[in-house]
């Protein structure tokens, strides 16, 4: 391969694609947040994984609009959310290439029997598309990351031979940078490069730097090579860095068919890398059949959670809180479900992860909070004895939104003294902003909420959040009456941390609670109220007031509702879960 000639075909090839984004207008059609038809042009020019979401979900949550236009396009969503028929904006949008072009888009409501969105996007000049003739980073001497999926087209199109797709990240980049300062990481980022175009066959394969601290590499042969090609990177970057082989992580993606465009093939091989990521075991993944089935999934409940949220598909489920020793309810726990009309009841382990990560949760909760202080409300009205129901509280709350607030909010719509509600959080928001969390926790605390501390025992901070943090409650995991009571030293760790948070005066549940054994070594050990699945599954709000669990003014016998359950068959049990 003559490189000169190769660069003048990039340069062309570039040059041709920002003229041709310039002067068309690019059209997607979308509805209900999923995407009907995106132009197969914005696809290619622009970054973002172009899956079943809309084109502006996708600029929002890959970080394609730019972050001063974040706003905006926030803007918009909102607008378009409310129904308006018809909205103009600008945007920065970025580029595959990482650069941004400035784009006038236009947002129409379509009339009719089923309303969607028409959308449009012209690339207004071409100032803003990186100069066609830069396609080698200034650093490295790589191909950019435009020019690598344009060469890696090339190559993938031909047919007969197998390649593998490499993401490539230095994920101790930033710390080297930091630690050892900039010239260190550049020399490092040489080095690999060098490396990477050494091994790799002139003119058969490509190598591309993609971002700071990724490089990909489109590498002839199968699973085998692309997995040796790994180790040997590992290796001397173990060796010239004197940092963990960890801290370079690999995605591999084969292309079995040649008529995935590259662009694709990264995106799986990110895929595959993020499974990686922060591992200190593993630090090649390949992007197989079962990370497909899940890469599908996420794609699939993303897009139909908004409409789900909408069609009041997910519902609030309570567990009761009992005593052991009487058997009397003393609380319940909120947890979501989600009744999907197709696939029936998906559970929270499928879908709280994601909504994690992709900030849905906060709507989620929102939802699950204000259905939960219906309940109460309700409870109240009918003229039961309300007992305190907790809610959990996703981590995404202490840094993005006003907790006192909601929490009045909804305590004063529904008109409910503050101590019928109970904030679960977890240990692994504890981790950055520990004085804000401070101040928020405090405040709520002052205001009434019950704070418990969930799933404690197995995250990381455990003993210096309960030392620092406000809490009134904690929920021992069920790793303490599960796995660990089997043992002689599982049983010292559970009753000591029983007798911790007694002397921390802190009230305590135990979770998970299974069996008649372990419900009796809680009591042995002074742990007097506890959840699970030996007392009653989690089960739709209604059935829980309908169980008779709660007091009503004249009746006190909650406890015979509950052996009442408990003797019920067990696949009646099962539905309820
Ligand atoms: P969690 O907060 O620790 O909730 C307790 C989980 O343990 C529930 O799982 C419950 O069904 C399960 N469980 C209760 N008793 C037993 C038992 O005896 N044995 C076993 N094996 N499990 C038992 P679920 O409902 O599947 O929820 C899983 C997690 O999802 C929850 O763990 C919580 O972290 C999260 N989650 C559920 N609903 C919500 C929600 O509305 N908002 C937020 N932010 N998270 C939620
Ligand atoms: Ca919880
Ligand atoms: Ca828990």
């Amino acid at each position: 391969m003559n490189p000169h000639n190769d660069q003048r075909a990039l340069t062309q090839a570039s040059s041709n694609a920002a003229k041709r984004a310039a002067a068309q207008t690019l059209i997607f059609l979308w509805k209900d947040e999923q995407a009907m038809f995106t132009a197969p042009e914005l696809r290619a020019e622009f970054a973002g994984h172009y899956d079943r979401r809309a084109p502006l979900l996708v600029w929002s949550q890959d970080q394609v609009v730019h972050p001063d236009d974040q706003g905006r396009l926030s803007d918009c969503l909102q607008k378009l959310a409310c129904g308006i028929p018809y909205i103009e904006a600008n945007f920065r949008l970025k580029m595959r290439t990482g650069a941004y072009a400035l784009c006038a888009c236009t947002f129409t409501l379509t009339e009719g029997k089923i309303p969607q969105h028409i959308g449009t996007l012209r690339v207004k000049g071409t100032q803003q598309i990186p100069r066609p003739e830069i396609h080698r980073d200034p650093l490295t001497g790589v191909l950019t990351a435009r020019a690598f999926f344009a060469a890696t087209d090339k190559l993938l199109a031909q047919k007969d031979r197998q390649y593998c797709l490499i993401r490539c990240t230095v994920c101790a980049l930033k710390q080297i940078n930091q630690k050892q300062g900039f010239a260190r990481g550049d020399h490092l980022l040489k080095l690999i490069a060098r490396f990477l175009r050494r091994t790799l066959l002139p003119g058969a394969e490509s190598l591309g730097r993609m971002d700071g601290n990724d490089f990909a590499v489109c590498l002839l042969g199968g699973p085998k090579r692309a997995l040796h090609f790994a180790q040997s990177l590992s290796r001397l970057f173990e060796n010239k860095s004197r940092h963990r082989h960890a801290d370079l992580c690999f995605g591999i993606c084969t292309a079995s068919q040649n008529t995935t465009p590259a662009y694709l093939l990264y995106d799986w091989a990110t895929v595959a890398l993020e499974t990686v990521k922060g591992s200190d075991v593993h630090n090649v993944a390949f992007y197989d059949d079962q990370l497909k089935k899940l890469e599908q999934d996420k794609v699939y409940i993303t897009s139909h959670m908004a409409c789900a949220l909408k069609n009041d598909e997910f519902k609030l489920y309570l567990q009761p809180k009992v005593l052991i020793d009487t058997g009397q309810v003393v609380g319940a726990e909120a947890l979501a479900r989600w009744l999907h009309p197709k696939d029936g009841m998906i559970m929270p382990d499928r879908f709280v992860p994601l909504f994690e990560s992709n900030g849905f949760i906060l709507k989620l909760d929102d939802y699950i909070w204000e259905e939960t202080c219906k309940t109460l409300r309700r409870w109240i009205d009918n003229g039961y004895e309300p007992v305190p129901i907790s809610v959990n509280v996703s981590r995404l709350h202490f840094t993005n939104t006003d907790l006192l607030r909601t929490f009045r909010f909804l305590t004063e719509k529904y008109q409910l003294p503050h101590h019928l509600l109970e904030l679960e959080v977890t240990e692994t928001a504890f981790i950055p902003g520990w004085q804000e969390l401070l101040r928020k926790m405090r405040l709520l605390r002052k205001a009434g909420f019950a704070l418990s501390m969930d799933d404690f025992g197995i995250g990381y901070s455990s003993l210096s959040s309960l030392r620092d943090l406000p809490f009134t409650a904690v929920k021992l995991d069920r790793v303490f009456v599960q796995g660990e009571c089997a043992s002689d030293r599982g049983r010292i760790v559970a009753k000591n941390t029983i007798k911790l948070a007694k002397e921390l005066k802190l009230q305590i549940v135990a979770e998970g609670v299974e069996s008649e054994e372990q419900a009796q070594f809680l009591l042995e050990n002074d742990c007097h109220i506890a959840q699970g699945f030996y007392y009653a599954r989690p089960m739709p709000a209604k059935m829980f007031e309908e169980s008779s669990f709660l007091r009503l003014k004249t009746d006190l016998n909650r406890y015979q509702a509950l052996k009442k359950l408990r003797a019920m068959p067990l696949k009646l049990k099962a539905c309820q879960s």
